[in-house]
């Protein structure tokens, strides 16, 4: 693979939800795929409780059983809500490379649950946080998740700091790295490990009082990401004194408009 993404981006299978908009032998071509370049799923899971609905209806078993049977376990798989995972199936799930991605802004501007984060992760299930797609957050701020995170799981909880600062933030960062099997790349920093880091201006309002101030609550609660000054990524600057240094915004913003205009033309006068 070419360009500025190289030895960085790799491809995974990409199913959008099994049992759901997947047959028995679509999953069973897409594990032999996965099996075939080493990779693993990236799916939607338990958002509703369709799967499980499904699973026991047909097999008798859970989704998650359903899914150990078929082998799909062995892979790593990326499974954005899951809310409804039941709390019988968390042990199972944590004997895998499985990780739940929470999405907690769009479970709540979708109505759904609030996912059991505390309790799958006690249970041993890696973590990560996701924004799932623009179309139902409108915002990639990942700040803006950890404190929607943080605030939903004491929420769901009855519990002050349910989820700690801390472990929000490892959430965020190790959890992320840990669920692509690059956690002895990236994820924190480490001699060793890929330079990839941002700065932010200590100076600037969120972090008032410094004296007083815990920096870990700081970032979950009161910062927000337009407020990072710089991105560094693999030892590359990417953003550097809040300006890009790899693309022209004005351009970028003018071509996305365009393509905007060509998918609402589309839209509105669909061709054969
Ligand atoms: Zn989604």
């Amino acid at each position: 693979m070419g360009g500025q993404g190289e030895g960085r981006l790799k491809a995974w299978i990409g199913p959008h939800a099994f049992f759901v908009d997947n047959s028995l032998e679509l999953m069973e071509r897409e594990r032999i795929l996965a099996e075939k370049y080493g990779v693993g799923f990236h799916i939607h899971l338990s958002t509703t409780g369709e799967e499980d609905i499904f699973c026991q209806e047909h097999f008798g078993i859970s989704a998650a059983q359903k899914m150990a049977a078929l082998g799909m376990l062995d892979h790593p798989i990326i499974a954005a809500h899951s809310v409804t995972i039941p709390a019988d199936d968390w042990p199972l799930l944590a004997l895998h490379p499985f990780t739940a991605v929470t999405c907690p802004s769009a479970s709540m501007r979708a109505g759904a649950d609030a996912a059991p984060v505390v309790g799958m992760r006690g249970a041993g299930i890696n973590i990560a946080l996701g924004t799932d797609n623009v179309c139902n957050s409108n915002d990639y701020d990942l700040f803006t998740e950890m404190r929607t995170l943080a605030k939903l799981a004491s929420f769901r909880e009855k519990q002050p700091s349910a989820l700690p600062a801390r472990d929000v933030l490892a959430i965020a960062t190790a959890g992320g790295a840990k669920a692509l099997g690059l956690a002895d790349q990236i994820g924190d920093l480490t001699a060793g490990k890929q330079a990839d880091l941002i700065m932010l201006d200590r100076s600037g309002i969120g972090w008032q009082p410094y004296a007083a101030n815990d920096p870990f609550t700081a970032l979950v609660y009161s910062i927000h990401g337009l407020q990072v000054t710089d991105t560094m990524v693999a030892g590359r600057w990417l953003l550097r004194d809040q300006q890009w240094t790899t693309l022209d915004y004005p351009t970028a913003a003018t071509q996305l408009n365009e393509s905007a205009k060509q998918l609402l033309k589309l839209r509105d006068h669909p061709t054969k």
